[in-house]
């Protein structure tokens, strides 16, 4: 882009820094296992899942946990197993990734959107306004890392008869006033996509505390099959193909016992954007009280005036080397998936600002304290040109 050609030049990645790989001899030695015991599906007798989602449930505080091959697939499987009516609402945030609105489609249900809070996450507030009496489920997203407001929710939801599903696909191992998310509402749904805080590639789980749900999950995502072996072939509901590798299993087993290390260093990464880009004029929001965040990344918000220059901002950070991205561009009622399907004048005040406004950036190990000085100074230089222009 013609425009840009004065950005470039800023020493963002210091090769010579040492980046951190994220996997290690504990993951290869976890693959070397699988193949050693020659067993790549649980199905057929692996230990790995198994052991992955006591792990897990240990880990989330939940008496269940069943793995899944995505936390698409777990969201599904969680809002399919609830076998909520034909015609039945489900309230989710207006800025998050696709899949928690998607699976709702996918159910044949109806998804509202609701605003967001001073940390991206749904407000009970709009929630309480939006909910009607076919409103039987709710998706709060625990999003960047931070917990939504979850006693709000959870007294929403139980006065109004409601399932909560939480989406912690970005905030594993976060805390929410002392119990971790995923324990918080009926379901607790968790992504190990490559970009999460723990990964195996791709991968997800679902937790729970309630037995008979547990049960409808399993049966959700392994075909409808029930547990026992001994019934085979027998399918009391209807169900998907929703299990994961041995392999996966393995390596997210590593990962589950990094994850704590890995969450300290986002945390710390985090704390060091705010402390350089704070003075910059730049908006980034506090906690809230009682909460631990996990900074799955780090959303930073440009100042009212530069609202409509904030996508030439993040092409000239990108050409000055600066790891940026922008989740999420716009709310998700915006996109075409839904104004295909009529969405698109819900017209929510604080997401609407928060969507033109927003960039993020990364947490992950890849990132130190170098790597977000640099950025500092090629954030201040092209905050210096918008000023001029
Ligand atoms: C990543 C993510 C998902 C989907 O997880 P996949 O494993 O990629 O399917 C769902 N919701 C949120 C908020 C996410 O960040």
């Amino acid at each position: 882009m013609e425009k840009l050609a004065i950005f470039g030049g800023s020493k963002v990645f210091n090769k010579d820094c040492e980046m951190i790989n994220k996997f290690g001899k504990e993951e290869k030695d976890a693959l070397v296992r699988v193949v050693e015991n020659g067993c790549l599906s649980a199905f057929r007798g692996g230990k790995e899942v198994r052991g992955f989602e006591k792990e897990f449930r240990e880990y989330v505080g939940t008496n269940y946990a069943v793995a899944a091959t995505s936390g698409t697939a777990a969201l599904h499987t969680s809002l399919a197993s609830l076998n909520l009516p034909i015609g039945s609402e489900v309230a989710v945030p207006a800025l998050t990734f696709v899949s928690t609105a998607s699976v709702v489609l996918q159910e044949k249900l109806k998804p509202i959107f609701i605003d967001i809070d001073e940390n991206y996450c749904m407000d009970p507030e709009d929630l309480k306004r939006k909910i009607t009496n076919k409103t039987k489920a709710v998706i709060p997203v625990h999003l960047y890392g931070h917990p939504a407001k979850m006693n709000e929710i959870n007294a929403i939801a139980k006065e109004n008869e409601m399932y909560v599903i939480e989406d912690a696909c970005q905030s594993h191992g976060a805390v929410y006033m002392g119990k971790k998310t995923g324990n918080l509402g009926d379901i607790g749904c968790f992504s190990f996509f490559e970009t999460k805080n723990m990964t195996c590639g791709e991968g997800g789980m679902i937790t729970c505390n309630d037995e008979e749900l547990a049960k409808q999950i399993w049966l959700t995502k392994e075909h409808g099959s029930p547990r026992n072996s001994n019934t085979w072939y027998s399918y009391i509901r209807l169900g998907y193909n929703y299990n994961m590798t041995e392999m996966q299993g393995a390596i997210g087993r590593t990962q589950l016992k990094k994850l704590d290390f890995n969450n300290d260093i986002r945390i710390h990464n985090g704390s060091l954007y705010r402390k350089y880009l704070l003075p910059l004029g730049l908006e980034i929001a506090s906690d809230a009280k009682d909460v631990k965040s996990v900074y799955h990344n780090m959303p930073v918000l440009l100042p009212e005036e530069y609202k409509t220059k904030r996508d030439f901002f993040v092409q000239a950070l990108r050409a000055e080397g600066v790891p940026v991205d922008i989740a999420y561009p716009q709310p998700l009622y915006k996109t075409k998936l839904f104004t295909e399907l009529g969405y698109g004048y819900e017209n929510l005040p604080k997401v609407e600002d928060v969507t033109a406004r927003m960039f993020t950036l990364f947490t992950d190990s890849s990132i130190n304290e170098e790597i977000i000085i640099n950025s500092t100074t090629a954030i201040e230089k092209v905050l210096e040109y918008l000023k001029k222009s």
